[in-house]
């Protein structure tokens, strides 16, 4: 209990697994955490301090089950093992926590999620570093850090298992849209600024002396096994490298003996990508459908990828889509290649024999590869060169590039081959791993491991000859070991070089040099013989370290060819096409489709979408459920599409450079944030009043729906009007405010469509073709009656509607909705009754009733001609 307790005061934020032979057990307030997570048995054991210790356990066999679910919850765990020999211990067996898991830290392949990354991030508030071109760097001292007016943040990012190292310093403002591109699992920040970051993401609070710039600038020189850091361009930059710092400290730390290892440092500037902040990205359902999580989102519906590295890839790119068309070209002309070579199915083929390379490469770098996956590794060498003769034969692109890094090393392919069992085992520990003739006294000890027998055979054989003993015997046993029986008729004829070892009632057993030392190498053999591969295994391991770099770079090629080759298959068999990035600002859209939508519909009507700076906005109306949102959002996933370099759900596209893509869509209430439908609503419009620029693609649905009709109209004109002359941005404005269309014929660069229907037969017909020019009626009463509001409620409406529109045209006095014997004025209720009862008996078909339905209808209309008018009414 002591050295559990002095154990986990050292990590008193964590839950401690406890290594106790072959079970982690966990104590006190951890026992019943887990307990409660877990669902495990809460027992006790033992008394301390007068009360039961509580304790809970796991098998350590299937930890790593339970490591996940704990990871999943956000849980940080640290594993206690037995690290002192149990022979030699006088006491408890030495322990000591080997690494920490963590949900942002994970390298296991059993914990990690196959087809996302866990990211971990530091963020850091402090004064902005100097740029390029400063070389005065700012007075910077621990008292100016965490305080309101520091007005930037560093954010430095990891992904252990690929050691992928990027950092970025915004604006604090900008602080959640970044957070939501890079998406961390785990977030670690000084604690002194604990305070300034909300988030749902599972958070460590670090000392504040944790984010040193110097500290980090040692770390990720040593990470990165450089000498400095000029060609990273991250000289005088001390809120980053504070980040820096923060970030490599505590993944150092989670890591225990294991040297953390760098591949990459990228500086990445909010430039590089086409801004989407984190409600267009929710808006958009890329990785996740808005209401439903099971739901299609974009990311489902291309993943046609053969590997994890695949998958992980497009997640990413779907939420970096890149600002420099040369490299969205780049995927293009790939994605063409492949499709004119028809190579997307065999490239498809061969990477599903390929492991997952960037996974298997890390944890060779931190020295804790199981030899099943570096089996896995040498058997794909084969489908590597495949892959890369294939990719290199597309001559697009950057094929030569990508099936350069593919295109497997003799170096490590060479080592793999000679070191390893076709099959090794699990673990050194636990059977044979390295192959057969490649270590000389690796081969003799399991020789002699194997063979004990046919030597033994041959000894008796041989020393019955020489002593002429015939009943001479050579055997073992577990006291006394290997010795020679003889028994005491025939003790005259035992040589000189016998020494006696034991006397029994009848016979005397002995031993001889040679005896001795095969008992000295057989009795140790398989105890050496682990010792030795796993030696082996370790200096395999240091030869291997110099493949880490190019086998995460063949992982990246691989990636990226997994990925244009799944939208490849995507865009053949959904009859997508080539956008091209044009220079000038603006959208030429033909025949856009939805995505998602176009695979759940059979019959989807493409539409068409022209932006310029000459018709920057375009007001939709057209009724409810009509297909304003979808077209909205074709449109921004066209665009987002074509720029992550895919090709598109269009006919043709013409696409101008595009800076970001901004979204007000849907009314959501954010109760567990406390704001309101409206409130929510008027916060997205700010935020896009105060970003959206001439190149923002904007996306307003129906502004001004969540406050009174004179509130939210005004509202919608002001914005409106604000978004064509001030922001100068592309904007589609659906409205269901029909006013709103005025703008057309005021200002300059807005135009009309709308989403068109019929009612024929008193029944409305979407048809979800947009159109040029406003629309004719907002069809709002042919809705609510399709949703089947009371028809009572509806010829009310109508005739209120009419009341209004009449009022509102003459301007005349304010109607009151609630007039007594308000029906008494334009239409008597008695007329209403009529029309009501004409309007039902029109839609029967007699001939199609059955009795009970004519049975119905007679109490239906019974019940209506039986309403006082004014109810009716
Ligand atoms: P609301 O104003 O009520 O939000 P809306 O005009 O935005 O409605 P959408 O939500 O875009 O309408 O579309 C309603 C439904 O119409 C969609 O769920 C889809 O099934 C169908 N739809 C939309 N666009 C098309 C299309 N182009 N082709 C075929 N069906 C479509």
């Amino acid at each position: 209990m002591q050295q559990y307790l002095r154990i986990k005061a050292e990590h008193p934020h964590v839950l401690v697994f406890y290594r106790m032979g072959d079970f982690y057990e966990l104590f006190y307030d951890d026992a019943e955490r887990a307990a409660r997570l877990l669902n495990l048995t809460l027992t006790a054991r033992g008394m301390s301090a007068g009360a039961p210790v509580r304790m809970a356990g796991v098998p350590a066999v299937s930890v790593d089950q339970y490591l996940a679910r704990l990871v999943k919850l956000g849980e940080s765990v640290a594993i206690c093992e037995q690290t002192g020999e149990p022979a030699l211990a006088k006491g408890p067996v030495e322990r000591r926590v080997v690494r920490i898991v963590t949900p942002g830290t994970l390298t296991d392949q059993n914990l990690l999620p196959a087809k996302a990354d866990a990211v971990l991030a530091a963020v850091l508030f402090g004064p902005a570093d100097p740029g390029p071109g400063d070389d005065a760097p700012a007075a910077r001292g621990p008292g100016r850090r965490g305080r309101d007016g520091d007005d930037a943040v560093a954010i430095a990012w990891l992904v252990l298992a690929s050691g992928d190292l990027r950092v970025t310093q915004v604006a604090a403002g900008e602080l959640a849209s970044e957070l939501a591109r890079i998406a961390p699992a785990e977030i670690v920040l000084p604690e002194d600024q604990r305070e300034r970051l909300q988030t749902a993401v599972p958070v460590h609070a670090s000392p504040p002396w944790h984010f040193d710039a110097a500290r980090g600038r040692q770390l990720v020189q040593q990470a990165l096994a450089v000498a400095s850091l000029q060609a990273f361009d991250l000289d005088g930059q001390d809120l980053l490298l504070g980040a820096c710092a923060g970030l490599l400290g505590y993944a150092q730390q989670t890591q225990g003996q294991r040297t953390l290892q760098l591949c990459s440092l990228r500086r990445e500037s909010p430039s590089d990508y086409l801004r989407l902040d984190p409600i267009t990205r929710r808006n958009l359902e890329l990785t996740e459908a808005l209401r439903d999580a099971e739901a299609p989102s974009l990311f489902s519906i291309l993943d046609h990828c053969a590997t994890g590295m695949g998958s992980r890839r497009l997640r990413h790119c779907l939420h970096h889509p890149l600002r420099a068309p040369d490299a969205v070209r780049a995927r293009h002309d790939l994605i063409g290649a492949l499709l004119a070579a028809d190579a997307a199915p065999a490239v498809h083929e061969a990477l599903r024999a390929v492991p997952d390379l960037d996974r298997i490469a890390s944890r060779i770098a931190l020295q804790s590869v199981r030899p099943r996956e570096l089996a896995a590794l040498r058997d794909c060498a084969p489908a590597l060169a495949g892959l890369a003769q294939v990719v290199a034969a597309l001559g697009a692109g950057e094929s030569a590039a990508l099936s350069g890094a593919i295109a497997p090393d003799r170096g490590w392919v060479g080592l793999l081959r000679a070191a390893l069992l076709p099959e090794p085992a699990f673990a050194p520990r636990d059977g044979d791993v390295m192959q057969a003739g490649y270590d000389a006294e690796l081969d003799e000890l399991r020789g002699l491991r194997d063979n004990a027998g046919q030597f033994l055979v041959a000894l008796e054989a041989r020393e019955r000859a020489r002593t002429g003993i015939t009943n001479l015997r050579v055997e073992y046993n577990r006291v006394h070991g290997f010795y020679i029986e003889v028994t005491n008729g025939q003790s005259d004829k035992v040589p000189d070089d016998y020494r006696r070892r034991q006397t029994l009632k009848n016979a005397e057993r002995y031993i001889t040099p040679e005896l001795k030392a095969f008992e000295d190498r057989a009795l140790s053999a398989q105890e050496r013989a682990r010792q030795r591969e796993r030696e082996l295994f370790d200096a395999l391991l240091q030869a291997l370290a110099g493949a880490v770099p190019g086998l995460l770079r063949a992982a990246a090629a691989v990636a990226t060819v997994d990925m244009l080759g799944a939208l490849a298959r995507h865009a053949r068999a959904a009859g997508w096409v080539r956008p091209t990035l044009a220079a000038a600002p603006g959208l030429d859209i033909e025949g856009a489709r939805h995505p998602v939508v176009e695979r759940v519909l059979e019959d989807f009507t493409p539409n068409d979408c022209r932006l310029d700076p000459q018709r920057r906005m375009l007001v939709i109306t057209g009724p409810n459920m009509g297909g304003k949102s979808t077209y909205m959002r074709s449109v921004a996933l066209v665009c987002l599409l074509a720029y992550c370099g895919s090709y598109v759900p269009a006919s043709r596209a013409v696409l101008g450079p595009v800076d970001r893509i901004l979204t007000r869509i849907g009314a959501a209430d954010d109760l567990a944030r406390g704001a309101s439908t409206f409130l929510v609503e008027m916060t997205e419009a700010a935020a896009i009043l105060h970003s959206a620029g001439p190149r923002s693609l904007v996306l307003m649905d129906e502004i001004g729906r969540g406050t009174s009709t004179f509130d939210g109209m005004a509202l919608a004109a002001a914005i409106a009007r604000a978004l064509v002359e001030d922001n100068a941005c592309m904007t589609l404005f659906a409205t269901h405010y029909f006013e709103i269309t005025a703008l057309a014929t005021r200002l300059a660069g807005v135009a009309n469509v709308h989403v068109a229907a019929t009612q024929t037969h008193g029944r409305l017909v979407f048809l979800h073709q947009v159109r040029e020019g406003p629309a004719s009626q907002s069809h709002g009463l042919a809705v609510a009656a399709l949703a089947g509001v009371p028809r009572a409620v509806i010829a009310h409406a109508r005739q209120l509607l009419a009341q209004l529109e009449e009022g509102h045209t003459a301007g005349g006095p304010q109607l009151d909705l609630f007039a007594a014997g308000a029906s008494d004025g334009a239409a008597p209720a008695v007329e209403v009754l009529v029309d009501l009862l004409r309007q039902r008996l029109q839609e029967v078909e007699p001939d199609q009733l059955t009795p009970r339905a004519a049975l119905e209808l007679l109490y239906e209309l019974r019940a209506l001609a039986l309403l006082p008018p004014q109810a009716a009414a």
